[in-house]
């Protein structure tokens, strides 16, 4: 964890609080972390999953890997250091979505517990609910899927520190969800996390903010 660099930066609190916020907003934020190996299906789902609770009319938004790594975090590698930093990077944007009163839909492979744990603890300690969402497809089915060619391009060393191949994936312990994708299509996926969402009361059972 990176701390601040400066004593002279000071947390400035407004008056509006975010019970108030959500509130007047008819919205109700939280982070949906989902994690799994490469080709598991994170993107898929949450691109689905998200048009789905758009279109109830919650407020929800993805953070996708390729798309962050353009971007925000367009200076960072795959070494375990930037892994670290990126992981770190995304759960501070996810909390300040959620905060805002947004569904925010992470799909990051996130390989490592401790960096995933780190993420949940920051959304703890400040009261912004964390689901974490195993897709838990099997290395196999992965690799035979291979949506970009990168496990082949790992299978033939073109590409090294390869998760499921020369990096470890540790899964998740307790996870709020598990996703077989290679039993359930995508659309079932994505009923499942909405039935959590409902069962937590952060969406609504009807169509319409929660
Ligand atoms: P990730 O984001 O985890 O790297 P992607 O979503 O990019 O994975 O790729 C997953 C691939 O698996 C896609 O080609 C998708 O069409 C396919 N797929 C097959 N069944 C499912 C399912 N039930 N859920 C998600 N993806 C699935």
């Amino acid at each position: 964890m990176q701390s601040r660099q400066s004593d002279n930066v000071v947390w400035h609190q407004g008056d509006l609080t975010r019970e108030a916020r959500w509130s007047m907003l008819r919205a109700h934020g939280a982070t949906l972390w989902l994690t799994g190996l490469s080709g598991s299906g994170k993107s898929t789902i949450g691109a689905a999953l998200e048009h789905t609770l758009v279109a109830r009319g919650v407020w929800s938004y993805r953070l996708d890997g390729d798309n962050i790594r353009h971007g925000l975090n367009g200076d960072l590698g795959f070494s375990a250091e930037d892994r670290v930093e990126n992981i770190r990077r995304i759960a501070e944007v996810a909390r300040l979505f959620a905060d805002a009163g947004v569904l925010a839909i992470t799909s990051f492979i996130s390989p490592y517990a401790a960096d995933r744990d780190a993420a949940r603890a920051l959304h703890d300690a400040s009261g912004v609910p964390f689901l974490e969402i195993f897709v838990d497809t099997p290395l196999a089915v992965c690799e035979a899927r291979d949506p970009k060619g990168l496990y082949r391009k790992a299978r033939a060393g073109e590409i090294t520190g390869f998760t499921g191949i020369d990096d470890p994936y540790e899964a998740p312990a307790r996870p709020e969800l598990v996703l077989r994708t290679e039993r359930d299509d995508v659309a079932r996926c994505v009923e499942g996390i909405v039935e959590l969402l409902v069962a937590r009361g952060i969406v609504g059972s009807t169509p319409g903010p929660g």
